[in-house]
């Protein structure tokens, strides 16, 4: 699954505490991410929209949803009653368009592990560093902090020593180091260049 749709999905459920999604949502989902959360349980299909926009009138009128369910499950029809406009009446509702799935929440908590344990691998700039492993700091800070982490090295006599880059950095690309061994230079830096924010 795309880190996008995982991130998206963590951000919704840390915000109220549920997320579920509709087929609009999901439909400008990267191709194959739906399926997939649906595979891996992620997402699970959860009870049908009480409530929809009205599409029967312009003003965009939030209306209880109403069942008429026949003799047989496919049957069943759903519309709204417009609360706008008195001309309109019953407005139709496409029973695909009331389906809503859920995210799963300790599925979700295991997947947020996973992705963070595979970022602590990813290599990153020393600026990145400082931006995703420190407290916060303001904002252009964590580019000064970094640029004078990397002057400082540079310094004679060493008294702060970098890692080993995971790169070689020429051009515009940037030094990568691994975040494990920044971690432990960190306390180090810190006393070298002690404004440098802590670690989270
Ligand atoms: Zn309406």
């Amino acid at each position: 699954m795309s880190p996008k749709v995982l991130n998206l999905i963590l951000k919704v459920l840390d915000a109220n505490g549920e997320a579920v999604f509709g087929p609009e949502d999901i439909a400008a989902w990267p191709e194959g991410d739906f399926e997939e959360a649906l595979h891996t349980g992620l997402l699970e299909e959860a009870a049908p929209a009480e409530e929809v926009v009205c599409p029967g009138c312009e003003e965009a009128c939030l209306e209880d949803v109403d069942f008429v369910h026949g003799d047989r499950p496919e049957d069943t029809r759903a519309y709204v009653i417009c609360g706008q406009r008195e001309d309109i009446g019953r407005v139709p509702i496409p029973l695909e368009s009331l389906q809503r799935w859920a995210a799963n929440k300790s599925r979700a908590e295991s997947l947020r592990l996973d992705a963070d344990r595979k970022r602590a691998k990813e290599p990153v700039s020393m600026r990145g560093f400082i931006e995703q492993y420190c407290r916060p700091v303001g904002p252009g800070r964590a580019q000064q902090l970094a640029t004078r982490i990397l002057q400082e090295a540079r310094r004679k006599p060493v008294k702060l020593k970098l890692p080993p880059t995971t790169n070689k950095a020429t051009g515009n690309r940037k030094k990568l180091f691994r975040p494990a061994d920044l971690r432990a230079k960190w306390p180090q830096y810190k006393r070298v260049i002690p404004w440098l924010p802590d670690l989270k």
